[in-house]
């Protein structure tokens, strides 16, 4: 691949290939030399929810690494200010063709293949290496290295890019196209609460950091009072544990005002809205009710199309196929899942095992065994190379794409 030089840059708008967080830092690398919209390709549409959350994202990374001891020391606050002015736009694999001729395309190391199997799809063959066109030292050496090791790479501690951390299996609407499988549940019994409590103990006491700490469902307001429990945890009040904090909610129900007071304490957190439209029925209360409580909000799911991740009794793949597709999967960084007190890979071999449509391997946070033990459980169980079972039979990334929220005829769980 072409590097890229500032020298002959020739002023064509840019277009970025990457993760958006990994291309956020970039962006503050050659902030000083370009001005005007950076175009952001993100290699899904989960674009849209890095982009809502991506400054205050930042800012808490560079926080947890100071914490740790880790100065970026020419990564002044006032450049993380650029990132408001910049016109930054997300677009994701679908959109790309049309970004020819007029535009300079730099591509990331990160998913580095499927972008450039998505960029040759499209017809386009001319791009630049993105880690040749920064100019800071430190920012090839450190902020790489460490967005990327704070996840995945990083192997000397236990530091997990993102835990969603299953309420409930019940939900206020039944999406066909639900990547946790809701659908497929007929009548599900609630988790005991001593069941979603203990696992999210263990869970932070055996690991380094969680990026993203995630409470959701099926609906996490169907159990209002797991959200304020946990959020009191003082474990999680461990700022170390966790940098960010998440809710995230189907517009159809809204908080309890005792519960919005706990979340109002919490400064890392921030509620992801899925808006879907007339069936996120209380979307504009329940902003109302987050704005007048200062709670943190960003709106998603107004894109007409979802992923369509198949069905998961079907066996799509190879043993092959399913390695490769999990080798270059993000939800197993990102969305690792904690359901009915065991750790899983990700929501689809966390919901699939549940529904005994496979038999997947997990970590059971419950058992009677010391941190220590469980921490190097844990440890191998993420950083394993073997596929869970449910890779083979999802089609999470095949591109394909479906209706988003088409409601299905069964029965709907009465709230
Ligand atoms: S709202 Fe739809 S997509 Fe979200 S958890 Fe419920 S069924 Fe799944
Ligand atoms: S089943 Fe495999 S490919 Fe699908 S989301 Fe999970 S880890 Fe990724």
């Amino acid at each position: 691949m072409k590097e890229f030089t500032w020298e002959n840059y020739d002023k064509r708008r840019i277009l970025l290939c990457g993760p958006f967080h990994v291309c956020m830092s970039v962006l503050l690398d050659f902030s000083d030399s370009y001005k005007g919209t950076i175009y952001i390709c993100d290699n899904d549409y989960a674009g849209d929810d890095y982009g809502a959350l991506a400054e205050d994202y930042l800012v808490k990374c560079i926080e947890s690494y100071e914490e740790k001891g880790i100065y970026i020391r020419e990564m002044i606050r006032e450049d993380i200010s650029v990132l408001k002015t910049m016109d930054i736009r997300i677009l994701s694999y679908d959109d790309i063709g049309g970004f020819r001729d007029e535009y300079v395309i730099l591509v990331g190391k990160t998913y580095f293949k499927q972008y450039c199997k998505a960029l040759g799809f499209n017809g386009l063959e001319d791009f630049y290496s993105a880690v040749s066109a920064l100019k800071k030292g430190f920012a090839k050496q450190y902020y790489f290295g460490y967005f990327t090791s704070l996840y995945r790479k990083q192997k000397e501690g236990l530091y997990i890019g993102g835990v969603e951390i299953v309420l409930t299996k019940r939900c206020s609407l039944r999406c066909r196209g639900c990547a946790n499988l809701m659908q497929y549940y007929d009548k599900p019994d609630r988790i005991p609460a001593e069941t979603v409590i203990g696992s999210v103990k263990k869970l932070l006491s055996a690991v380094d950091g969680i990026a993203m700490f995630k409470l959701l469902g099926g609906e996490p307001l169907l159990e209002q009072d797991l959200i304020a429990q946990i959020l009191s945890l003082p474990e999680l009040r461990d700022n170390r544990k966790a940098l960010g904090i998440q809710i995230t909610t189907n517009g159809t129900i809204l908080f309890r005002e005792d519960v919005l007071k706990v979340m109002q304490q919490e400064k890392r957190l921030g509620i992801l809205l899925s808006n879907y439209g007339d069936i996120s029925s209380r979307e504009a209360e329940l902003k109302k009710q987050l704005e007048e409580y200062g709670i943190a909000f960003s709106e998603i799911g107004l894109r007409d199309q979802w992923c369509e991740w198949g069905d998961p009794k079907h066996l799509y793949h190879d043993a092959d196929r399913a390695k490769y597709l999990f080798d270059y999967c993000k939800n197993k960084s990102f969305c690792t899942t904690v359901l009915d007190g065991r750790f899983y890979t990700c929501p689809r071999a966390a919901h699939g095992d549940s529904l005994e449509f496979y038999d997947e391997k997990s970590v059971d946070l419950l058992a009677p065994v010391e941190t220590e033990v469980l921490r190097e459980q844990l440890k191998a169980y993420y950083f394993r190379e073997d596929p869970p079972e449910a890779c083979a039979r999802c089609l999470g990334h095949c591109g394909i794409r479906t209706e988003r929220a088409t409601q299905t005829n069964g029965r709907m769980i009465r709230i």
